[in-house]
């Protein structure tokens, strides 16, 4: 983890390679059938400019002149260098957003205005969907086609969703006793405002919808803000920076610092004058995030890991759809989901039938740079990443478990692991307790609703759960059992704008997106009107 590191760096920690063929255990990993397209010209003179912060309006390098690299992930080329922004620009940022929250127009602009600029950023991430949908790609690693379906559209109706709550941020009237008064009359009522300054720290699994996830309810409620994204992650965001200015967002109102965690992150999580922090990313630096935020007693929303079970039972509606679900569960996006169906728990009697469905679904990923078309997983996001993933598959097959396909790294270049299928496992290896954050699946057997149940809430995490079958009396029970904050019943990995989002115990406080997500962005205030 980089919390412990001696890190900052200011030069690119991955070792240049080349795009080669190899064969993998599971998933094919060659290279790709038809030729990896070029970047495209828009996007690629884009990156050839220079990449500053955003803070107050204008594009500034960092105070120390820093940068630190922001490599490919499918052959560790450089794409891009960026801003190592540290305490100093932190410091910046936050008095820019101060000052716009405080003095600027951003607090003068109706619901209605602010709604629309909500609006227009949506427009305009669809206006430019591709080239998002590229950078995503680049600086990720995963598909483009992926990006470009489901990233980028997701980032913008989550603008356009946010937008509609602008003007929709009502208090209530509360007719009062007040016993202590007798014969008085008051007029009583809320009101609800904007938090102030937000510091918002995200992750670099879905830069941009992480980015959209977190500055959408932010700037709906009137709040300015003060971004830092994953360092290995950072071009969208600053391409995001550039289409919120030309949606005629008020200078200050959002400011976005790269940088590294221990650096800009902490200096952010710890700041005095944010009033509150909102985070995605693990549950190790979520403790930290909460800690540095004791200061000034900040508010905190924290998106954190998960260990998400996914259920088969033998009545479900369709064996093959849930064998589907159960590799898109995990696969998608390489099992750099938060809520990854990383644990598949399959009633005895089906067992092998879906684990050997699961595994063929595996063996046919083809991996590859993810700007080539035939590409179904790209690499992990980092060689930090993808030591990270090598080692829990190294330390399950120590502690006896058994890969059925994959369980290992593909290539010996760029970061990429074998789509893994592991059976033979029990509660106490590594593999099945702790969020891996890669493509790799535990299976394991059950035998009845009543063992499952337990067995799966036996966990510190508890953000999603998946559950097959077609008696809908079961899949209501287990739904209203399972402790986690979504339950997909006959489907998995379905988000919306208007879903809320978020854990149960170490999975996170708080809930992202739907009309929840206001209430992390608001304070509520009680007036009270002497009419006696
Ligand atoms: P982190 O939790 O370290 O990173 C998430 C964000 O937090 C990044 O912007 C990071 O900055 C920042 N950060 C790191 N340290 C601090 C700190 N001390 N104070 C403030 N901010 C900080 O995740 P990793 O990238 O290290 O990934 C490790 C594991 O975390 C993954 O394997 C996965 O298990 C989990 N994870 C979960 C995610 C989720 O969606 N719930 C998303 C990403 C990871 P920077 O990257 O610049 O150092």
């Amino acid at each position: 983890m980089k919390t412990t590191s001696s890190r900052p760096q200011s030069t690119a920690r991955s070792p240049k390679t080349t795009n080669g063929r190899h064969n993998g255990k599971g998933g094919v990993h060659r290279g790709p059938t038809q030729p990896v397209p070029q970047v495209s010209s828009k996007v690629s003179s884009w990156l050839a400019r220079p990449k500053h912060n955003l803070i107050d309006g204008q594009w500034v390098p960092a105070a120390s002149g820093k940068t630190f690299a922001s490599p490919n992930p499918a052959d560790g080329s450089v794409l891009a260098r960026v801003p190592d922004g540290d305490r100093e620009d932190i410091d910046r940022a936050v008095k820019a957003a101060r000052k716009a929250f405080e003095r600027g127009n951003w607090r003068r602009m109706t619901p209605s205005e602010r709604g629309q600029l909500l609006w227009r950023v949506g427009d305009l991430l669809l206006e430019h969907a591709d080239e998002f949908a590229e950078l995503e790609s680049l600086d990720n690693g995963k598909p483009r086609a992926v990006a470009r379906a489901a990233d980028v559209p997701l980032a913008a109706d989550l603008f356009h969703y946010m937008a509609g709550w602008a003007t929709k941020l009502e208090g209530s009237t509360i007719p009062i006793s007040v016993p202590y008064a007798p014969g008085a009359r008051f007029h009583a009522f809320t009101l609800r405002e904007p938090v102030g300054v937000v510091g918002q720290i995200i992750p670099w699994n879905f830069p941009l919808l992480m980015a959209a996830w977190k500055l959408g309810p932010a700037l709906a409620t009137g709040n300015c803000v003060v971004l830092k994204p994953a360092e290995q992650t950072p071009l969208s965001a600053l391409r995001l920076g550039e289409l919120l200015l030309q949606a005629g967002l008020p200078e200050g109102v959002v400011n976005v610092v790269t940088g590294y965690g221990e650096t800009a992150g902490a200096a952010l999580a710890a700041h005095e004058d944010v009033d509150k922090v909102a985070f995605t990313g693990s549950t190790e630096v979520g403790k930290l995030i909460v800690r540095a935020a004791s200061g000034n007693l900040k508010k905190v929303s924290l998106e954190l890991g998960g260990k998400s079970p996914n259920i088969v039972f033998q009545d479900t509606t369709n064996l093959e759809a849930a064998i589907q679900g159960a590799a898109n569960a995990i696969f998608f996006n390489h099992g750099q989901c938060c809520c990854a169906g990383s644990r598949l728990l399959v009633e005895k009697v089906i067992f092998d039938e879906v684990v050997s469905g699961v595994a063929q679904a595996a063996k046919q990923i083809k991996l590859g740079p993810g700007l080539a078309p035939d590409t179904q997983m790209g690499p992990l996001v980092s060689e930090e990443q993808l030591n990270r993933v090598t080692r829990y598959l190294h330390q399950g097959k120590q502690d006896g478990a058994c890969y059925v396909t994959g369980g290992s790294r593909s290539g010996e270049q760029g970061y990429f692991v074998q789509p893994t299928v592991a059976t033979g496992v029990n509660p106490r290896m590594s593999i099945v307790r702790e969020e891996i954050f890669g493509p790799v699946v535990v299976a394991e057997p059950f035998t009845t609703l009543e063992e499952v149940i337990p067995r799966v809430n036996a966990t510190p995490y508890g953000l999603a759960a998946g559950v097959w079958t077609k008696d809908i009396a079961k899949a209501h029970r287990v739904a209203a059992e399972l402790k986690a904050g979504t339950v997909w019943i006959n489907c998995y990995n379905i988000f919306d704008a208007a879903l809320p989002f978020g854990g149960y115990k170490q999975s996170g406080w708080g809930r992202e997106m739907g009309h929840e997500v206001l209430e992390l962005y608001t304070e509520t205030k009680a007036v009270v009107v002497n009419i006696s």
